[in-house]
């Protein structure tokens, strides 16, 4: 056995506080049904900066601050580690100081669900679980079948039939079970809860498993170290489950109770979502602290079409405490949005984060940006997961 030298000491329930040892293997909270979250002692980290920075090759350069022991449970490929690129013709026409995307695209399995697999299949090794399962829109389904599969560890995905051949094919490529639930997320989400109580199956669904954001937090580590220890003025996150803007607000949080940012000051995140599909939009223009269930979910970007997502409180909690605000775009737009990083940047992107950009230009254009702005776009999936949509918005 090898030390990772993780800091962390237990779960912790973030809705009633209820704590667990990190071999608790019931999520999510066996007390209240609320998200469990691995918490870490802090002052105990024994890396500095400079060291963080030297370091190369994946998301795990952070191991200290994931809540994985041993070397050997770390299921991993290269994920994360992923650039921030500048794009100075979408800065001038947005009139703004900076525009730069954080390019998820670059990694394995070209979505930033890689973060969470590798987060979540290796808590899964470390608890020495052997077959676990999923729902998914797509991307994290495949993404965990890639994770299964290098680990050796069964895995049952349960797909919304809309996912598309790429992710539906993958799954099985890497040898998964795929079910197919007849509907959206919401149904693949009811199908798979089913199926867990009736199988007992180990989830790694999001905001279920406590290791899955814990992945997703690296990409707010890399942002920060990325910016050297400070950061962008806004970022925008197109938000379905809320996974990665919860990870990035608890990665800030994070790195200023070590004391290892430049400027406390956090980035206002901004929460992107399509009018087809905008619950947590629908919350922060009615100032409320949770979502209301939205009813016909109907959008093209289907890892943002999560109509009742569980962890809006926490989502709210970071768009409010940053100065943060939500802007609901069309498909149309979004797919506008992909264009413009394509043809302006050369950076491909699928529909999901072309509503992030889309929701950024659009508050340009209603002057809520500042002219020395730096903006910060989270690019959380490649071009090659959304041709058939794009070529419909191609003149
Ligand atoms: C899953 C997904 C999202 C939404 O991520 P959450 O963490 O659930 O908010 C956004 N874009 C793409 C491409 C995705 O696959
Ligand atoms: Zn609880």
């Amino acid at each position: 056995m090898t030390q990772t030298n993780s800091v962390v000491s237990h779960f912790e329930c973030y809705d009633c506080g209820s704590t667990y040892d990190l071999e608790h293997t019931e999520f999510p909270c066996p007390e209240c049904g609320g998200i469990l979250d691995p918490q870490y002692d802090y002052h105990d980290v024994e890396v500095s900066r400079d060291e963080i920075e030297s370091r190369n090759g994946s998301m795990w350069k952070y191991r200290e601050l994931l809540p994985i022991l041993d070397t050997d449970d770390i299921v991993s490929m290269g994920e994360g580690n992923t650039p921030i690129v500048e794009c100075p013709k979408l800065a001038e026409e947005m009139g703004v100081a900076r525009v730069a995307i954080k390019d998820e695209g670059q990694n394995p399995t070209n979505t930033f669900k890689d973060r969470g697999a590798s987060a979540s299949v290796s808590g899964a090794c470390q608890q020495g679980i052997p077959e676990v399962a999923i729902p998914s829109a797509g991307n994290a389904g495949q993404a965990a079948s890639a994770y299964t599969a290098r680990a050796g560890i069964d895995c049952t995905v349960v797909l919304n039939y809309q996912s598309n051949d790429i992710q539906k094919t993958m799954v099985e490529a890497h040898g998964a079970d795929l079910h197919l639930a007849d509907g959206k997320l919401d149904k693949a989400g009811g199908t798979f809860g089913e199926l867990r109580d009736d199988n007992g199956w180990y989830t790694v669904a999001t905001f279920q498993t406590p290791f899955r954001h814990e992945g997703k937090k690296t990409m707010g580590l890399e942002i920060f170290e990325q910016y050297d220890w400070d950061s962008p003025d806004e970022i925008f996150y197109p938000t379905g489950g809320g996974v990665g803007l919860i990870g990035i607000w608890k990665a800030y949080q994070e790195l200023a109770e070590m004391g290892w940012l430049e400027d406390e000051t956090p980035p206002s995140l901004h929460v992107a979502q399509s009018t087809g599909c905008a619950p947590v939009v629908q919350a922060i223009e009615e100032h409320r602290d949770e979502h209301e269930a939205w009813d016909c979910p109907e959008s093209i970007g289907r890892g943002i079409e999560v109509p009742d997502p569980g962890a809006s409180p926490w989502i709210l909690e970071a768009v409010y405490e940053t100065g943060g605000t939500g802007v609901a775009v069309s498909d149309s737009e979004a797919l506008e949005g992909a264009l413009a990083a394509a043809r302006h940047a050369g950076i491909e992107m699928c529909v999901e984060p072309g509503a992030a950009l889309a929701a950024a230009m659009q508050m340009a254009e209603d002057g809520k940006l500042d002219e020395d702005d730096e903006i910060l776009i989270i690019n959380t999936g490649a071009g090659n997961k959304a041709t058939n949509a794009l070529s419909y918005a191609l003149d």
